[in-house]
């Protein structure tokens, strides 16, 4: 892993983060260790790396807690996305603490955060994360398949984990999204969908696979799209699973269920000026 020194740790938004109505991104990281096998980043100009190196190399912003403590009044009552091209609990986080270090900086300022995550250490900063007032934690969980996971994602956390943890998140009041994300293809939709619909999200959001041809989007890396065609699993069969959600709940699907959480009335009202010099 690499440790550098970075100018910035709020970059301003751009692409369907910004399109979402996000100000802000935040990425402690550069790179992701979770390495998942369709994950859009790898293909990023920030990612410095070839694709097929994704998952294997890791950049930490070491001063980023203190970075954020320097900049954090600057993104005061604005929407924030943590994180757009890493997770930022993925395992280097747990030593490093450069996520809750910026999350203890921004509380005093109360930006409109967003958390978008894979990682179940998210519930260890529960603590930090109920002093904001204008929060959604976002657990990705896309699949009901432990054996499905394992083949797009093998490095990510077990999923039986993550719905420990956005029930802890929960449990804390927070308002959790649930990010079927891309959908994998799905063992048991019923079940699933029913498992789903009773743990009532404050948000669920879906995305089928797509391949833009190369052209930077939300795009599905190849090896994904690999598994995807030798496991069978078909457009029509994530449209089935869409509409069994939808008996149950509202759904967004892709870039339509990226928004930040709602306005609190009172809270830093007035949008700071200014932007930073450069990108996180
Ligand atoms: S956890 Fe997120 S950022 Fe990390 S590899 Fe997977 S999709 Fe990409």
């Amino acid at each position: 892993m690499e440790l550098i020194e970075s100018k910035s740790i709020f970059s301003p938004a751009t692409g369907f983060i910004k399109r979402g109505g996000f100000e802000w991104t935040c990425n402690p990281y550069v790179g992701c260790t979770f390495g998942c096998s369709y994950c859009y980043a790898a293909f990023l100009p920030q990612s410095r790396r070839p694709p097929e190196e994704w998952g294997k190399w890791l950049t930490a912003k070491k001063n980023a807690a203190a970075l954020a403590e320097k900049q954090a009044p600057k993104v005061a009552g604005q929407a924030v996305y943590l994180s757009s091209v890493t997770d930022p609990y993925q395992p280097a986080e747990r030593g490093l603490m450069l996520t809750r270090g910026i999350l203890e900086a921004l509380a005093e300022h109360q930006p409109r955060l967003t958390i978008q995550t894979r990682g179940p250490l998210v519930a260890r900063d529960i603590d930090v994360l109920k002093q904001f007032r204008s929060l959604r934690v976002n657990l990705s969980i896309p699949t009901d398949s432990e054996r499905v996971r394992q083949q797009f994602e093998p490095k990510a956390p077990p999923l039986e984990k993550r719905w420990a943890a956005i029930q802890d998140v929960r449990e804390a009041g927070i308002a959790v999204g649930i990010c079927v994300t891309p959908t994998l293809p799905i063992e048991n939709v019923d079940a699933f969908a029913k498992r789903i619909a009773a743990f009532k999200p404050d948000v669920l959001v879906c995305q089928d696979f797509h391949d833009s041809g190369g052209g930077f989007g939300a795009d599905t890396g190849e090896e994904a799209r690999t598994l995807l065609a030798e496991i069978g699993w078909q457009p029509s069969d994530y449209r089935r699973f869409v509409d069994r959600l939808r008996q149950d709940q509202k759904v967004y699907e892709g870039e339509t269920g990226f928004f930040p959480p709602p306005k609190v009335e009172g809270l830093f009202p007035v949008k700071s000026p200014g932007l930073f010099d450069g990108v996180a």
